[in-house]
């Protein structure tokens, strides 16, 4: 049997098929509807995301009747603004572990999407933003990821709104274990200090990127840093914020 025959009867096999087709024609990022849509996400999995929608805090994005909440008038946090596109719960949470672990960059391309549309063209204030500036990975990191998860999404974020991305100004010079696996205090000790910026940001409306915000302590420690060289204001743009009890 020639080799082009069998190859012909090997792509036959019932088996491949739907593997073929998922090459051509794509399923959903979430479940098996032979449904893609432009986002990558079926319509009903896209209205089963938990959409963080409910009255927030504008500083800190956490849950409260729409005004300042306690925390951030208690202890302001360095960032003025906060907007997260969902809460950080089921299924999105597995979601972002496969972004963050798997290397599924298709998925950052549907989330900046989804940021775009649900929460930038309702942001008053967007014309104002100057620079877009992605929450820095060590370099050490980098290596073993092989990619920033922030970054990736600033640039989609970034050509969409035709805002400046700027990842070079800003470091991360400080090696630190992963946040998740740290009590609070911990984080913030821990944070400190992790960020250096090389330039004079002076006046400058900045927008981070992150995927997740978590108790905010990176975003805080980092909107310091920009604040200290000089940015007038600094939003934080995150893909999914956990909202626990605020702590940043
Ligand atoms: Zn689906
Ligand atoms: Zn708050």
């Amino acid at each position: 049997m020639n080799i082009s025959l069998k190859f012909k009867q090997v792509l036959n096999a019932s088996l491949l098929k739907p593997l073929l087709a998922s090459f051509f024609k794509p399923y959903c990022l979430l479940c098996v509807a032979y449904e893609g849509g432009e986002l990558g996400l079926c319509k009903a999995c896209l209205s089963d995301l938990p959409w963080h929608s409910a009255p927030q805090c504008p500083q800190c994005g956490l849950l409260s009747n729409g005004l300042i909440c306690g925390s951030c008038l208690n202890l302001p946090p360095h960032f003025d603004a906060t907007y997260s596109l969902f809460s950080y719960d089921f299924p999105l949470d597995s979601l972002m572990q496969h972004y963050k672990y798997r290397n599924m960059l298709p998925l950052a391309s549907a989330f900046a999407s989804l940021f775009h549309s649900y929460k930038l063209n309702g942001h008053a204030g967007i014309a104002n933003i100057d620079l877009i500036i992605p929450m820095p990975m060590h370099r050490d990191r980098l290596k073993v990821r092989g990619f920033n998860q922030a970054l990736e999404l600033a640039r989609l974020i970034s050509k969409s709104t035709n805002i400046n991305l700027d990842y070079s100004t800003c470091q991360r010079v400080k090696f630190t274990p992963p946040q998740a696996s740290l009590p609070l205090k911990e984080r913030i000790k821990n944070i400190r200090g992790a960020f250096s910026c090389q330039q004079n940001l002076h006046g400058k409306n900045i927008a981070i990127i992150d995927d997740v915000m978590t108790s905010g302590a990176s975003l805080n420690e980092l909107a310091k840093t920009l604040k200290e060289a000089g940015a007038a204001h600094v939003e934080c743009w995150v893909i999914a914020r956990t909202l626990a009890k605020s702590n940043y």
